[in-house]
């Protein structure tokens, strides 16, 4: 949170030193166990982070839907959650959140340069440079209670967001050096390489085929897998996960 206007800060202060509604910790208690299972501090902080872009983004319902405290929780918990080690600001070209009930019929064609191509009319959620990222409560709640599995809306969406907070969708997000940049590419694109021969070959791979569309899929398919179920992601790819571990530590590392 550095770096913040004085003002902001101010806020978030204010805001963060208020009890947490207790209906929020019975739905995530419920909804989230992902961060139902955190304990001590990094709970602490998940929960902070959440509250913060609970109050700061804007959430709209797409088509008529109604957002409620559920809505808002369930999702701002899995962002924070994913946020863990990495900066809120990163977040900062995404200031609304637009949630549909269900998967939702594209109703737009694609806007503005860097804008991330989801092939298909009917859309689980998507996200723009500096726009809104969007997202179908079905596949968001789904996500939530069913950890484990590679498979998160939420995750993938807010990865396009980090990967375009570098001004580029390339499926690198913002590290530290020149050298861990370079280190983060020739893994991933040696590992594309070896996921598409997987699945050429009929061998499969845990890392899905919809993330050899282009490099930005490939960083939001391989980041559900390691938020969601990083287990699974060292095992089949150690070189990956590592990758992934380097820059959700920071600088430090
Ligand atoms: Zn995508």
């Amino acid at each position: 949170m550095s770096g913040l206007h004085p003002f902001r800060a101010h806020h978030r202060r204010k805001l963060l030193a208020s009890p947490m509604p207790t209906p929020w910790l019975d739905i995530i208690a419920r909804d989230v166990p992902l961060v139902e299972a955190l304990r001590g501090e990094p709970r602490a902080r998940v929960l902070d982070t959440m509250r913060v872009l609970i109050d700061e983004k804007y959430w709209e319902g797409g088509g008529g839907f109604e957002v409620s405290d559920r809505v808002r929780v369930v999702i701002a918990a899995q962002v924070a959650f994913q946020l863990q080690g990495l900066s809120l600001d990163l977040l900062a070209g995404a200031r609304s959140f637009i949630i549909y009930e269900g998967a939702y019929v594209q109703s737009q064609k694609r806007i503005g340069p860097g804008g991330v191509v989801h092939t298909g009319s009917q859309n689980l959620g998507e996200a723009w440079v500096n726009g809104p990222v969007v997202f179908s409560w079905a596949d968001a709640l789904d996500a939530a209670m069913h950890p484990g599995t590679g498979l998160n809306v939420v995750f993938h969406e807010i990865a396009h967001v980090l990967d375009a907070a570098t001004g580029m969708l390339d499926g690198t997000p913002g590290l530290p050096t020149v050298e861990a940049r370079g280190h983060w590419a020739s893994i991933m694109a040696r590992t594309f390489e070896q996921v598409a021969e997987h699945h050429r070959t009929g061998r499969g791979d845990v890392i899905r085929p919809y993330a050899l569309t282009n490099v930005a899929e490939f960083f939001a398919v391989t980041s559900e897998l390691f938020f969601d179920a990083p287990q699974i992601l060292r095992n089949a790819h150690p070189q990956v996960h590592a990758c992934f571990e380097a820059w959700v530590a920071g600088p430090s590392e």
